[in-house]
């Protein structure tokens, strides 16, 4: 058995538990408020992340101890660049401040090999299979939207973080569009998120009394619980809300797919998994009348699937992504094949050509393997 401590860092929220390679299952899951922003409200960038870095050494550091660990992966809700910096963290500690080298900051502090990722690149290892796994992308819908790419063996973005941004793609250009987080307007994840929803619900109830008047709706706060369950038994004014904002999801899905081909799209976010099967019915719907160039009917139903129904995505894609993309332990020359055992002895070390051997999924399944030993100096880094 192989155990990691793995952390998932939320603006709100600070998760801590053990991955166990063998069972693929987290256990041992604590969960704490974040030292950021959301506790500490106008206190500056520098201050906040050393804040974070802290607390981070202190949880991580008890936990390395309490499982027997002897490696750490971090998922983080923001862009990572390939060494291993959080370039930006909008949720975390606010403006986006100087880009701070967590990875190697907990590996000094914490004397263990550190692997730092994004949240949703974490949470695309959790569907990943085999060294065969099939294209796909993650989405996730809730306050707003991201997704991820995973694709020939690792997820797809550029050293500098860019990527899975398709919730501020710009799907309505209106002036007056609806303003999203980032500070622009008429962004995906302001419009088909689960409070873009919410938005566009409340906008519809004052356009559409009669038909707001009909709906269980009426007379109540709208917020997104209500919405989805709403949504969930078939009320026709929310669904008419919903269908609306799916429609600008569906067309970004079909851009992703006509460009790369990328036809399974995994869903997950708080909003979407409380409207649950409707809400992939829906979508698919939407597909339908966007159209998908070469795709029959059927390969367009079963296009989207729903995700896991729980918040360990970043927890359990972690611990996957080491598990992936870590070289396999080498067995002893005598068990090799002799010539096999011949180019080992002449590549001497773990870190050099042996983890091509050793294991040839993790030479090259993923931007995050970077593997240089399990010594304290050794290093995975990550998106
Ligand atoms: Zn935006």
């Amino acid at each position: 058995m192989t155990a990691y401590t793995v952390v998932d860092v939320g603006g709100t929220t600070l998760r801590v538990g053990r991955y166990d390679s063998d069972t693929d299952r987290v256990d041992d899951v604590r969960r704490m408020p974040t030292e950021g922003m959301d506790r500490y409200p106008g206190e500056p960038v520098p201050v906040l992340q050393r804040r974070v870095v802290g607390q981070l050494v202190d949880i991580a550091g008890a936990a390395l101890a309490r499982h027997g660990a002897r490696r750490l992966a971090v998922a983080f809700a923001g862009p990572i660049d390939a060494a291993g910096r959080v370039t930006a963290a909008p949720t975390v500690w606010g403006r986006r401040g100087d880009p701070l080298p967590l990875r190697d900051l907990l590996r000094e502090r914490l004397g263990r090999p550190v692997t730092v990722v994004n949240d949703l690149t974490a949470a695309a290892w959790r569907y990943v299979g085999g060294a065969d796994q099939e294209a796909f992308c993650l989405i996730t819908v809730s306050s707003g939207i991201g997704n991820k790419v995973f694709r020939a063996g690792e997820v797809l973005l550029h050293p500098d973080g860019h990527g899975g941004e398709l919730g501020h793609w710009t799907c309505d250009p209106a002036p007056d569009a609806m303003p999203c987080d980032c500070g622009g307007r008429g962004h995906l994840g302001a419009v088909a998120s689960g409070r873009g929803a919410v938005a566009a619900a409340r906008r519809a109830a004052v356009a559409d009394p009669v038909g707001y008047g009909g709906s269980v709706l009426a007379g109540a706060e709208v917020d997104a619980v209500a919405l989805a369950a709403a949504v969930r038994a078939d009320d026709p004014f929310a669904t008419g809300v919903l269908r609306a904002g799916l429609r600008h999801l569906a067309t970004a899905i079909t851009a992703v797919f006509a460009s790369i081909g990328v036809r399974r799209y995994v869903i997950i976010g708080g909003f979407a998994l409380a409207v649950g099967p409707r809400y992939a019915a829906l979508l698919t719907e939407a597909l339908h009348r966007a159209g998908c160039f070469g795709l029959t009917p059927a390969e367009i139903d079963g296009m989207v699937v729903l995700g896991e129904p729980d918040d360990d995505h970043g927890l359990i894609g972690a611990g996957r992504l080491l598990t992936h993309t870590l070289p396999t332990p080498r067995p002893p020359a005598a068990l090799l094949p002799r010539d096999l055992a011949l180019v080992v002895a002449q590549n001497g070390t773990e870190g050099g050509d042996n983890r091509k051997i050793a294991g040839e999924r993790a030479a090259g399944e993923s931007g995050a393997a970077d593997e240089s030993g399990d010594g304290p100096g050794g290093v995975v880094c990550g998106f």
